[in-house]
C-alpha cells in the first residue's frame, strides 16, 4: 500500500484506497466461512453459483470489520508510521509513572506492539485484547520476547470477552480511524473504560480533536472530480455527483493551505459517552490571502494530558505524514475570497443509522464576499 510515501498526493489516494487498507472488519466466523468456500472450490454444476451467492455482494463493510486487521500488512503501514507508534512509545516509556505496577488493558492490541512497550516499561500485568488473527500472532511475539508471564493475549472482541481480572488501571489503546472517527472504534474503547478502569484509572490517550481548513486545490478537483464530465468525449457526470460525496484520503500540501485553522471538536475519551461523537459546530475560516477554495481539509491531534509533559501528534498538513494524511471534502462551488473575508460554516457529524461504522457528514457554508456570494448545504459519507 503505498500510503503517504513521500508527503504527496498520490492519484490513487481516497477511500477507495483507504478501505482497502486501514478498515476494521466485523466477522471473523464469516470471513473465515467465505476463505473456504474460495478454498473448496465449486466443482459440481450449480455451486459456481451457490458460492457466487457466499461470496457475492451481500457483504458490506461491517461484515468483514475484522479480517482485515488479520493480515500483516495494515500492521506493517502501522508500524512504519513513526509519528504514531513513537509517540506510544515515548508516551509510555517517558511516563512510566502511568505504568509502572499498574494493570493494563490494551484494547485492539494488534502485534502487542502497545502491551510490549508497557511490559518494559514495568507494567504489573498486561490484558492484550485483539479480535483478528493476528492474536495469534501477538501471543507468539508475547513468547518469543519473553513477556508471557507479564502480557496475556486475550482472542476476542472487547464487547464479549471476559478479563480475568476485575479492574485494570490503565487502559491504553490506538483506536483512531480516518477523519478521526471513521470505523467507530472509538465506542469499543469507552465501552472497555466503562466496564473495568478503576475510578482513578487514565485512558492513553485521553484527548482527541478534529480542526478543519480550507484549501485551493484547482488541480486535484479537476482530476478528481471534473475528470467525470468529459470522458474519452462521454457525459459521467453522474459519477461526479458520487465522487463529490466521498471524502478523499490524501495528503495535502501546507502551502495550499488559504484560511486560518479552526477546532471543530475536541473530545474527551475519559469522560466523554458514545453520544459525544455525534455533534453540530458553527465555524468561521478567514481567508490569509485572496485566493479560490475548492475544498475543506479535516486533521485531527490526539494528546496524552496525564504525562509530565503534554504529549502527542497532529496529523495536519503542516506536520509530518503519518498513515491517516488528512481528509478533503470538495466543495459543489469554487469560491473566490479575498484576504481578511470570512467563510461561515456549520458541520454536523453523526454515524451511519445502518452501519454505525460510517460517518455522514453535512455542511453548510455560505459566503457574501467582494467576488463571491454563495451559500450552499453538501452532504458527505465516509464508507
Ligand atoms: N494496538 C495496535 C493495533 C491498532 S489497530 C497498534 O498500535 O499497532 C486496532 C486493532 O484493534 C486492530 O488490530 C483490530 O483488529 C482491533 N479491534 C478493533 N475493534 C476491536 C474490538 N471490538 N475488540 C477487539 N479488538 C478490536
Amino acid at each position: 500500500m503505498d500510503r503517504g510515501k513521500d508527503g504527496n498526493r498520490n492519484a490513487n489516494g481516497g477511500l477507495a484506497e483507504a478501505t482497502a487498507s486501514r478498515l476494521r472488519f466485523d466477522s471473523d466466523e464469516e470471513a473465515e466461512e467465505v476463505e473456504m468456500e474460495v478454498e473448496e472450490g465449486p466443482d459440481a454444476e450449480g455451486e459456481e453459483e451457490q458460492a457466487a451467492e457466499v461470496i457475492g455482494s451481500d457483504k458490506t463493510s461491517a461484515d468483514y470489520y475484522f479480517d482485515s486487521y488479520s493480515h500483516f500488512g495494515i500492521h506493517e503501514e502501522m508500524l512504519k508510521d513513526i509519528v504514531r507508534t513513537k509517540t506510544y512509545q515515548n508516551v509510555i516509556t517517558q511516563s512510566s509513572f502511568l505504568i509502572k505496577d499498574k494493570i493494563v488493558l490494551d484494547v485492539g492490541a494488534g502485534t502487542g506492539i502497545l502491551s510490549l512497550f508497557c511490559a518494559k516499561a514495568g507494567a504489573k500485568h498486561v490484558y492484550a485484547i485483539e479480535c483478528s488473527q493476528m492474536a495469534d500472532m501477538a501471543n507468539e511475539i508475547v513468547k518469543t520476547n519473553g513477556y508471557s508471564n507479564v502480557i496475556t493475549v486475550i482472542k476476542g472482541k472487547v464487547e464479549e470477552i471476559e478479563l480475568p481480572v476485575p479492574k485494570v488501571d490503565v487502559i491504553i489503546s490506538e483506536w483512531m480511524g480516518y477523519f478521526l472517527l471513521f470505523e467507530n472504534m472509538l465506542n469499543t474503547v469507552l465501552y472497555a473504560r466503562d466496564k473495568w478502569l478503576t475510578d482513578d484509572g487514565v485512558v492513553l490517550p485521553d484527548r482527541a480533536s478534529l480542526h478543519l481548513t480550507a484549501i485551493e486545490d484547482a488541480e486535484y478537483k479537476e482530476d478528481k472530480i471534473e475528470f467525470w464530465n468529459n470522458v474519452y468525449g462521454f457525459d459521467m457526470s453522474c459519477i461526479k455527483k458520487q465522487a463529490m460525496m466521498e471524502p478523499l484520503v490524501d495528503t495535502v500540501d501546507a502551502n495550499q493551505i488559504v484560511t486560518n485553522c479552526r477546532l471543530l471538536k475536541t473530545m474527551d475519551i475519559s469522560k466523554m459517552t458514545p453520544g459525544d461523537a455525534s455533534f453540530t459546530v458553527p465555524f468561521k475560516l478567514t481567508a490569509q490571502r485572496n485566493d479560490y477554495i475548492h475544498a475543506l481539509v479535516a486533521y485531527f491531534d490526539v494528546s496524552f494530558t496525564k504525562c509530565h509533559k503534554l504529549m502527542g501528534f497532529s496529523t495536519g498538513p503542516r506536520s509530518k505524514a503519518t498513515h491517516w494524511k488528512q481528509t478533503v471534502l470538495y466543495l459543489e462551488d469554487v469560491i473566490t475570497i479575498c484576504e481578511g473575508e470570512t467563510l461561515t460554516c456549520s458541520m454536523t457529524v453523526a454515524p451511519n443509522k445502518k452501519n454505525p461504522r460510517d460517518i455522514d457528514i453535512k455542511l453548510q457554508y455560505s459566503i457574501n464576499g467582494h467576488r463571491c456570494q454563495v451559500s450552499r448545504t453538501q452532504f458527505y459519507k465516509m464508507r
